[in-house]
């Protein structure tokens, strides 16, 4: 048995008798090629449907872009897939085999799903290799952190997500010292230091330079087929650059579905962006 993923399990006493496999371990069935099923998802909000019985598929190593008005439901639909929102209907599962209703928000990020807000949230003292150390310090048993030294394979690993991210040649500055786009990539390094099998990216180039963006999109391309990606963006040209399937909602509802140039030709998607 290896190490417990997340530090929380060693704080709460419930959690360490729930989880006696690792992220690493846990057998996810994927073998319909799908890793997210959305099903007839609703939630509410005071009488007003945020969600409304709302189906979406991921497979297993894509890349999907979630776009859609103001107040269209991407960011609660973010929630309900981490567990910060629960909603009133609805199945939501990873794989045929987990049905992640029955996860708190802190289990559901040690089965694997990583999201990444908008604000970059790096530790600002430390080195950017340091950064990669400690996000791997979440998910090894704490005694290992405070008193063993990275193996070998740990530095390769981390050198490996770094020149990945772009940062390599930044990998002793403070992470103070990054540019806002570079504390992004940073960010996102850190997640995928916790080997998650679905990252959720919410609007990654917001106050980025044209050029991070081009090398955001490329980024978000690489970590895609090793790991499902899901991005939430309002950059449209932003979404073109990355090339991947669309899904485009309004209402709590997939609106549209396909490539950017078949949704963008779709009336309704046309109505709903220009009627903003
Ligand atoms: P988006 O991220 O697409 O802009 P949101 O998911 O943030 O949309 O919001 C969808 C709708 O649900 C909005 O009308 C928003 O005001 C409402 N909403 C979201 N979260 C809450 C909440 N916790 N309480 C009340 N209303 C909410
Ligand atoms: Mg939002």
């Amino acid at each position: 048995m290896t190490a417990l993923a997340g530090l929380r399990s060693f704080t709460r006493r419930d959690q360490v008798f729930k989880f006696l496999i690792s992220a690493d371990e846990l057998e996810i069935d994927t073998t319909k090629g799908e890793m997210l099923y959305i099903e007839d998802l609703s939630v509410s909000f005071d009488g007003f449907k945020a969600i409304d019985s709302l189906n979406l598929y991921l497979r297993e190593g894509e890349l999907r872009c979630i776009i859609g008005p103001n107040g269209a439901g991407k960011t609660t639909l973010m929630d309900i897939i981490t567990g910060k929102t629960r909603p009133d209907s609805g199945s939501v599962y990873m794989g045929q085999n987990i049905d992640l209703l029955e996860f708190s928000e802190s289990e559901i990020a040690q089965l694997g799903i990583g999201r990444k807000f908008q604000k970059p949230t790096v530790f600002e003292q430390h080195t950017v290799f340091e950064n990669l150390e400690l996000a791997m310090a979440c998910n090894k048993r704490v005694w290992h952190t405070l008193t063993a030294r990275l193996s070998a394979e740990d530095i390769d690993r981390i050198d490996e997500i770094l020149q990945q991210a772009g940062l390599i040649e930044m990998k002793q500055l403070p992470a103070s010292l990054l540019s806002h786009g570079q504390k992004q990539w940073l960010e996102i390094a850190m997640l995928v230091m916790q080997k998650p099998r679905l990252l959720l990216v919410d609007e990654p180039v917001s106050g980025m330079t044209h050029q991070e963006m081009e090398k955001t999109s490329e980024l978000l391309n690489h970590l895609a087929g090793e790991h499902t990606v899901v991005v939430v963006e309002h950059d449209i040209d932003f979404v073109r650059s990355i090339a991947s399937q669309v899904t485009v909602l309004h209402q709590g509802r997939v609106l549209a579905e396909g490539s950017m140039e078949q949704v963008q030709s779709d009336p309704a998607v046309i109505e709903v962006y220009l009627g903003e």
